[in-house]
């Protein structure tokens, strides 16, 4: 078993909720900052207990909005991390970041806490655009706020919403050239999808606007995938585009399949070959910190199948795709994919295939949901003294 670990640390306020949002944020009059570090520290020493030994290679504070965080506190978690684990070298620590004036003038400060890598949630250039999704900053602040990034992160990502009602292959490629002209060396491109339970959902529901439809969306897709390569930033996720070398090392940690620990509210995490869960709401968060010390709602051990067919399903997301065979014997499981049913699907052009390693084409991109439910194989442990991967502790 690896000894790499990453750490996700969620902060689960927002100054106000966008319509399209199912991400765990919720907005309150007031925050006690105190209160929270403590709640985090304690959360992180819960998870460094259980993990002792390991090499920590990325933190992520997401959320919510984390740039909302007292600095301090962002600096506290940092340093305590450093110290409960052994730090890689490059060790990466993101932290996302809303792109208003208040939040921008922080930025300075976070850089001196340890983040060295800011992601930007942009979403559009558009004033009009940001209206519609909600956002509590203008196209200006936002490129405002990116500049102010740049002074002070090394490695700045920002994120795009596209696929909104109106937009054409014109209006996109317009803004993606905007985009990538504009020096960041990642960028997270997501198609706006109407969440089920969300302000979009119901004003979809009611017909107070249309999404755009899916032919278009399949086309700005692909008008993505083509501007990003041709911009040296390719695909190396389904919506994460990077420069060499700059890809997120924290989420692909999650997408190969790694260990981590998630702190905070709604958290999750995956270590000791269980997945954990914490309490979402903050009130709920709080109170089971002073009850149990942890914010942890359910830890539950993976089975071998279940840990196979989840890094299946986490692993297909990466252009590099993944090795079925190393993970049918990584979690001493049958074939973890119906190898006819691969092979149709290289020959309609969909997958990729060499030996054991799998990959989705350009095309298959596009309908990974319903490839993964045709290939899946319901994998079968096989009767083994080694001890799976998923099992050992
Ligand atoms: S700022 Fe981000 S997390 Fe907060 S409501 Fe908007 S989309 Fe959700």
């Amino acid at each position: 078993m690896t000894s790499d670990l990453a750490l996700y640390v969620h902060w689960p306020f927002c100054v106000s909720k966008c319509p399209y949002c199912d991400f765990n944020s919720h907005v309150r009059a007031s925050i006690d900052q105190d209160a929270w570090r403590d709640a985090l520290l304690a959360d992180l020493a819960h998870e460094a207990r259980l993990l002792p030994g390991r090499r920590l290679t990325s933190i992520f504070f997401g959320g919510g909005t984390p740039s909302l965080m007292d600095p301090s506190t962002v600096a506290a978690v940092i340093e305590v991390a450093r110290t409960q684990w052994d730090a890689a070298p490059n060790l990466e620590i993101t932290l996302e970041a809303n792109p208003n004036s208040v939040e921008a003038a922080r930025f300075a400060d976070l850089s001196a806490a340890g983040v060295n890598r800011l992601s930007l949630g942009l979403q559009s250039f558009d004033d009009d655009a940001l209206r519609f999704l909600g956002r509590a900053h203008s196209a200006r602040e936002g490129w405002k706020a990116l500049e102010t990034a740049q002074k002070h992160f090394r490695r700045v990502s920002f994120d795009l919403i596209y696929a909104l009602p109106g937009d054409t292959e014109e209006s996109w490629s317009a803004t993606l050239a905007q985009a990538l002209s504009l020096g960041t060396s990642h960028l997270s491109l997501y198609e706006l999808t109407i969440e089920p339970g969300t302000r979009f959902a119901s004003m979809v529901a009611k017909r107070q606007f249309e999404p755009l439809d899916a032919d278009m969306g399949a086309a700005l897709y692909e008008l993505t995938d083509a501007m990003t390569l041709a911009a040296g930033l390719p695909a190396y996720e389904i919506s994460n585009h990077a420069r060499r070398g700059q890809e997120s090392r924290h989420n692909l940690t999650y997408w190969r399949y790694g260990d981590y620990a998630g702190i905070g509210p709604g958290a999750h995490g995956r270590r000791l070959g269980m997945r954990s869960v914490r309490h979402r709401k903050p009130e709920n968060f709080l109170s089971a910190i002073r009850r149990n010390g942890h914010g942890i709602s359910e830890d539950a051990l993976l089975t071998p199948a279940e840990a196979a067919d989840e890094a299946l399903v986490m692993g297909l997301r990466l252009r590099e795709g993944i090795d079925a065979d190393a993970i049918a014997q990584r979690f001493a499981v049958g074939a973890i994919v119906d190898w006819e049913r691969v092979d149709r699907l290289v020959a309609s052009g969909h997958l990729t295939r060499v030996q054991g390693r799998i990959a989705l084409t350009a095309a298959g991109r596009l309908l990974l949901d319903r490839i993964l439910a045709e290939i899946s194989a319901d994998p079968v442990p096989l009767t083994s003294a080694r001890q799976p991967e998923s099992a050992a502790a």
